[in-house]
């Protein structure tokens, strides 16, 4: 079925009165200040889908859990004990069923692609599934039950700490040789549905020796490489101790950091570090709304897109699922730490999270492999505004945009994703399949 919306976001700006012909999951055509016609599927306004950089789908299962305070001292690495213990429960079926439930959530949301930074990978005794990579199995079926287009990005993990420390008890399912990730990531890939995109993900610089990374890059095989680095002050302090530099100027200066690679986080990070990002062409991932759950501080995303630097946003922990919030909170972050206004728009006049959608939509799309955006030949991934929200009331362009970021409360209405309709009025088609299975499976986790 063909759409028609009575404005667009498309590639090259807005226009009014637009017809999108699908064909094959892709955009076969484009017409703008047209009518309908009889059989188009008419909607008020349409946005490119935007990418989900970083998720780990599975968590979604404890949030809310990690709320109450703990010893004096609760930080990230007191909510990382808790989400070990909860990982050791979680079987295949479990796993397979939280991140159904993750992924037509971020649908719903106006997420149409993931980045799913997966490192579950053996059993809870740390030994192999007859199918070595039966979990990243689980997930690309995840995501053919949602809809979702799926980047798997396989953890190779390998440490508990910088300079090649052994890892913990805790820390078994995660652990893989570089041989071993080889094969695994190699069977992983045969599971993906065809739009699918596999790349790798080095975990941390605290889990991968400098050799084992450098082994570990052809394996990625020219798909994306993301790595989490410079998210905490500990790991920060940490990386001096052992090699002299940051986290980031280490893997600047050690590695070739080119435009396939996403960098997490890079919370914690000087000028200079800033500038060789932008530099290396990397994209920097972002991951409000979890960067301010766990208290990780604030990445100076004003002085790194005024350099040029690329941004995409991640739902990580996902202890909530929205896309509007993501860039909200990204925006909110600069505000409160500067005492200003609109500080991320950029030029005079700019709105701000019409600006922060389109960074974050064409970087999301670098980070992930994949094209974005509404124009010829793209995939049909788009997102379309409620215009029953009466945040929306006489708004056009860049202000409805800014409404959704900021204003909103119903904004997301339909989601196509890969031109095929994955939600409609804000709801999942298949959400009571859906989350009777997670139900069920966090009964079994929790008995
Ligand atoms: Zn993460």
């Amino acid at each position: 079925m063909n759409l028609w919306f009575e404005s667009a976001l498309l590639e090259d700006g807005w226009a009014d009165r637009v017809r999108l012909v699908l064909a094959d999951g892709r955009i076969a055509a484009v017409e703008a200040g047209v009518d309908p016609v009889v059989g188009d599927d008419r909607h008020f306004v349409a946005l490119p889908g935007l990418p989900n950089v970083h998720s780990h789908a599975f968590q979604r299962a404890m949030a809310g859990l990690a709320e109450a305070r703990g010893r004096t001292d609760d930080d990230f690495w007191s909510w990382r004990d808790l989400m070990y213990r909860f990982v050791g429960r979680i079987g295949p079926e479990e796993c397979e069923a939280i991140a159904a439930l993750a992924y037509a959530e971020m649908l719903e949301a106006g997420f149409t692609r993931v980045g799913e930074f997966h490192y579950l990978h053996h059993a809870p005794d740390g030994s192999r599934y007859d199918d070595v990579a039966e979990m990243s199995g689980r997930i690309a079926a995840a995501a053919d039950a949602a809809g979702i287009g799926l980047t798997l990005l396989p953890v190779f993990y390998a440490h508990g700490g910088f300079g090649g420390q052994p890892a913990g008890a805790a820390q078994g399912r995660f652990l893989n040789d570089v041989d071993g990730f080889a094969a695994l990531v190699e069977r992983a890939a045969s599971k993906l549905a065809p739009d699918g995109v596999i790349g790798i993900a080095p975990h941390s610089l605290r889990a991968v020796t400098p050799e084992e990374l450098r082994e570990l890059l052809p394996v990625a095989n020219g798909g994306p490489v993301h790595i989490h680095i410079a998210e905490q002050i500990k790991e920060v302090a940490d990386c001096v101790a052992w090699s002299g530099k940051r986290p980031v100027r280490w893997l600047l200066d050690e590695v070739s950091v080119d435009a396939r690679w996403t960098l997490v986080h890079a919370t914690h990070v000087e000028p200079d570090e800033v500038a060789g990002i932008v530099a290396s062409g990397a994209v920097a991932g972002l991951c409000p709304i979890t960067e301010a759950n766990l208290g990780d501080g604030l990445f100076p995303a004003a002085e790194f897109m005024a350099l040029g630097g690329m941004i995409g946003v991640g739902s990580d922990s996902n202890v909530r699922i929205d896309a509007a919030e993501e860039l909200r909170l990204l925006e909110y972050g600069q505000r409160l730490t500067r005492g200003a206004r609109n500080v991320l728009a950029g030029e005079d006049r700019a709105a701000t999270g019409a600006r922060l959608f389109a960074a974050a939509v064409a970087g999301g799309g670098r980070s992930l492999g994949v094209e974005t955006g509404l124009a010829v030949g793209r995939p049909a991934d788009i997102v379309s505004l409620d215009r029953t929200d009466p945040a929306f009331a006489e708004r056009k362009g860049d202000a409805l945009i800014d409404s959704w970021v900021f204003a909103s409360r119903r904004a997301v209405d339909c989601v196509w994703r890969g031109g095929v309709k994955q939600a409609e009025g804000g709801r999942h088609r298949d959400r009571d399949a859906i989350e009777a299975r997670y139900r069920a499976a966090l009964a079994r986790l929790t008995a």
